[in-house]
């Protein structure tokens, strides 16, 4: 019998986490001719989510769970939760059911047909502010104006992936992971499912704009190395405006045509504008260098406090 898991990560979701496991369980129990596995990871929430999911997991084996020793974020969370799930297929889902867990049959269905990855493709997306929906559309239009591998917008985290591409991205070392263009990274068969996102069950975002801009910079980051080139393109760009300015400067001198002995402002108009450049230059450079800190320090993507149901 083939086996589904389905992976959930929860930050403070004690709003959710009951309907989420009512609804979760009754369509996974409702497919007959699969086993499954939840495992749902506990992002190191502060408000009473551990205590509910690791009484549903006393009573229900088939709850998984992995309690982080801090927040880590959602990445490392679904990451662990790919580490650890042993099923046939995956299913990444969020907890507060914005993702209809009733579209699993139909994903499962696309999984038989042979595709590897089927991929969650928001037709709409209700409760999102427009905010949000219009830095969203920014970012992957700007993600896939830099990047070379083609990452499908209006696409989360919500996927059904076999597990030989699971393994893949398990293999895979490093520890920013921008996931959803990693999974379009490797390739394999691939399908979109378009579908409705809803409202948020209850509670709030757990992605203030400080996460969604780590995000976006590890997309860009880990995906291109364009805005490394921008800093050669601005510092050409700078030689250029310089050299014209030489030239006006000598021939003013020569011919004597204007007094360039006064020139404070555009003194200062020049100096802001380069001392400008460089330090945009070198916080473009900064940010891979942080990243490749982060690299080379080698600490685990996540520390895991607590299992329940796992050996
Ligand atoms: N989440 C998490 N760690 C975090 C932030 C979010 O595990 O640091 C989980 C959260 O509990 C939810 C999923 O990631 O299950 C998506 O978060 P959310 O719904 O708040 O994001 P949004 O849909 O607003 O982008
Ligand atoms: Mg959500």
């Amino acid at each position: 019998m083939k086996k589904i898991s389905v992976i959930i990560p929860m930050f403070n979701e004690q709003e959710v986490v009951d309907e989420c496991y009512k609804r979760l369980n009754s369509i996974l129990k409702s497919l007959e001719e699969y086993d499954y596995e939840m495992v749902i990871i506990n992002d190191g929430s502060k408000d009473n989510t551990y205590n509910m999911i690791s009484k549903i997991a006393q009573v229900d084996k088939k709850v998984k769970v992995l309690s982080f020793s801090r927040n880590f974020g959602h990445q490392a969370a679904v990451t662990a939760g790919l580490k650890y799930s042993t099923g046939d297929a995956v299913l990444i889902i969020d907890a507060d059911l914005q993702d209809p867990p009733e579209l699993i049959p139909d994903m499962l269905k696309l999984w038989e047909q042979g595709y590897d990855v089927i991929y969650g493709k928001r037709k709409s997306r209700a409760g999102e502010s427009p905010f949000k929906l219009f830095t969203a559309k920014m970012f992957y239009k700007t993600l896939n104006s830099l990047s070379n591998v083609e990452i499908p917008k209006d696409t989360g985290d919500f996927r059904l992936v076999d597990k030989k591409v699971v393994d893949v991205i398990n293999e895979l070392p490093e520890h920013n992971k921008f996931l959803r263009g990693l999974f379009s990274w490797v390739g394999y068969k691939q399908t979109p499912f378009e579908y409705e996102r809803k409202r948020r069950f209850a509670g709030k975002t757990k992605y203030p704009l400080r996460k969604m801009l780590k995000l976006a910079g590890d997309g860009i980051i880990s995906f291109s190395n364009k805005p490394l080139k921008l800093v050669g393109c601005l510092g050409l760009f700078s030689i250029v405006i310089s050299m014209v300015l030489l030239v006006y400067a000598l021939i003013s001198y020569f011919c004597n045509l204007n007094d360039l002995s006064s020139g404070w402002t555009s003194l200062m108009i020049g100096i802001t504008f380069f001392a400008g450049v460089q330090l945009f230059s070198l916080w473009i450079m900064s940010e891979y260098i942080g990243r490749i800190y982060d690299e080379v320090k080698q600490r685990p993507q996540f520390i895991i406090d607590k299992k329940i149901n796992i050996e």
